[in-house]
């Protein structure tokens, strides 16, 4: 052995390469090697310790030993400076976070190796990352894209070399879409490349895959006899995952066939055989079985505890496939996300260009862009005017009489009760004067009502001129008015209705040629009778109105407590 060793290390490169072909080949031999390569470790250049490195990583992995394998693999990622060797790590790494289930880093990594595909050139390099690629997106159901990795690994694979890769990507990925069944002439192929390849880990892949098919077509006694055909092979390799799948399939196989205790026995070894508790497609099968078996045995209470089992792994699987689509889902989002921010970073790179070109010219088109800038910005400005302006008259509209431009009537009371509360707290006074235009009806009947609008307007303006900044004036509807002096005692309240009614009176409205003479009726209460109340002034207020009316018209009638103050 170490004569043998001495020979083929004189040229370490080659020999390293020999020895990672040697993998899945031949993995004793491949072992033996890995342990030659160590003991002349110094001898090697820092490439070549790379390289050992990168396979120490592989090894690590076949192991199950995935905390380790990641730790080699990012050491050769980020310190080996050789691009094809990181990149076959990099596909390692991605198959090793499928194992452990971190599916989103699986993706986000996938998504990173596909946009580097281009650059890797070297043939190995390609090759691996290619196959991992097809397998990583078989995982999270996108089949298409397996399939298209599996094509693109044949297309890169040099004439003469084995197809077995490839062929056998392909296949999953067609197994996987339901495409294809156990007389499918895929596996047949496939198997040929990879047997005569010298591949027999992935030759028993494939025939495993295609005892699923059998067992799917009902054809369980078929099964069997391949199970027992590759069993030799199973336990030479040794390959953990192809152990506990090939027992469940033959329990299943026994358990369709009716032969229960060998069925039983399966799936016991099956269950014996799986470390820790991870949810896992080919134990929730075994549980399976064992419930069905159990069941038919009349032992109720153990039947149950299994099929308890069954329904956790179940669960755990159902979440695991949910998960894995979910994680290649939100992997596309961040990948779109990245493209769009570089798309816009460039977009911005090219808006500084174009400033960066603008800056240098002439002084002339600085100017103008300057007069644009003003422009946008007296459009800017204008614009916000012309929003105040509206919300102005929103308010206006919504506190204001639209004919006269006093306070409407819901705003007058609003304004009044407010000012009645304030007065009340300081024990101040004030009255209230309510005022309608007397046979007002005929100025319309007579001159039309745009004169009959006039005439309001006239109205309003001569009753201002004896009012004070404070006071409330409002149009209580059609030719009413309501008039709230504020710090006014009744009898000054009542000389102002009366200044008010005799100002109406004696300045008749000029309109189209006519004098337009009117008169009022003005009932006054005040707080001092009515209190503060507002309500109850209006109604004092009114009632006085309506003696003045019902007194001849054109006068001021005070409320007086019980009775009322009559003025002329
Ligand atoms: P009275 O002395 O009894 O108050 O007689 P009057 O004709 O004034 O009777 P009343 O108060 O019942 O009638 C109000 C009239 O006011 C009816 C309607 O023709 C007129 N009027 C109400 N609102 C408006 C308005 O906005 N514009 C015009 N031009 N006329 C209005
Ligand atoms: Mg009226
Ligand atoms: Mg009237």
């Amino acid at each position: 052995m170490i004569g043998h060793a001495d020979t083929a290390i004189s040229d370490p490169t080659s020999y390293i390469q020999q020895t990672e072909e040697l993998r899945t080949k031949n993995h004793p031999l491949f072992l033996t090697r890995l342990e030659e390569i160590h003991k002349v470790s110094s001898t090697l250049t820092e490439q070549q310790r790379w390289q050992l490195h990168y396979l120490d990583a592989w090894e690590a992995l076949f192991e199950g030993d995935v905390a380790k394998s990641r730790q080699y693999f990012e050491e050769v990622i980020s310190k080996s400076g050789d691009p094809n060797l990181s990149a076959k790590a990099s596909a390692l790494l991605l198959t090793s976070y499928g194992m452990t289930r971190e599916y989103e880093k699986a993706f986000v990594l996938a998504n990173e190796l596909t946009s580097q595909l281009p650059g890797i050139t070297d043939v190995p390099a390609r090759l691996q990352v290619l196959t991992n690629l097809s397998q990583t997106f078989n995982l999270a159901g996108q089949t298409d894209l397996a399939l298209k990795y599996a094509q693109m690994m044949a297309e890169a694979t040099p004439p003469g070399a084995s197809l077995c890769y490839p062929m056998t990507d392909r296949v999953f990925a067609l197994s996987n879409a339901g495409k294809i069944g156990s007389d499918s002439p895929d596996f047949r192929q496939a198997v040929d490349a990879c047997t005569s390849a010298g591949q027999p880990i992935i030759t028993n892949s494939l025939w495993l895959d295609q005892g699923e098919h059998l067992l799917k077509e009902d054809k369980a006694a078929e099964d069997l006899v391949l199970l027992n055909r590759i069993q030799a092979s199973l336990e030479r390799n040794h390959f953990q995952s192809h152990m506990l799948s090939a027992l469940v399939q033959r329990a299943r196989a026994y358990e369709r066939l009716g032969q229960d205790e060998k069925a039983r026995k399966a799936a016991l070894a099956a269950i014996s055989l799986q470390e820790g508790d991870s949810p896992n497609e080919w134990l929730r099968y075994a549980y399976l079985v064992l419930y069905h078996v159990t069941k038919k045995q009349g032992d109720t209470s153990a039947a149950l505890g299994y099929y308890e089992r069954y329904v956790t792994q179940t669960q755990g699987y159902l979440n695991d496939v949910s998960a894995r689509t979910l994680a290649f889902q939100l992997a596309k989002q961040q990948v779109l996300a990245k493209k769009l921010e570089t798309e816009e970073l460039s977009k911005q790179n090219a808006i500084l260009k174009l400033q960066q070109q603008l800056d240098a010219k002439a002084v002339e088109t600085g100017r103008l862009y300057i007069v644009l800038l003003l422009i946008g910005l007296t459009g800017i400005v204008l614009w916000l005017l012309r929003l105040k302006h509206s919300q102005l008259r929103f308010k206006r509209m919504a506190t204001r009489d639209g004919l006269t431009g006093i306070l409407n009537h819901q705003h007058f009371i609003n304004e009044s009760e407010r000012q009645l509360r304030h007065l009340e707290r300081k024990s101040g006074q004030a009255s209230l004067l309510w005022m309608d235009l007397d046979h007002f009806k005929q100025i319309n009947d007579t001159h039309g009502h745009a004169a009959g609008d006039a005439v309001l307007r006239h109205i309003v303006k001569v009753c201002n001129g004896h009012l004070r900044p404070g006071d409330l004036f409002g149009r209580l509807g059609g030719e009413e008015f309501g008039i709230l002096l504020l710090e006014c005692e009744r009898d000054h309240a009542i000389a102002i209705a009366d200044r008010i009614r005799l100002a109406i009176e004696g300045d008749p409205l000029e309109h189209e040629g006519m004098m337009l003479k009117v008169s009022a009726s003005v009932g006054v209460a005040s707080t001092c009778n009515a209190g503060h109340a507002l309500q109850r002034l209006c109604r004092r207020a009114d009632a006085a109105l309506y003696r003045a009316k019902r007194d001849g018209r054109n006068r001021v009638i005070a409320d007086a407590g019980e009775g009322t103050s009559v003025f002329a």
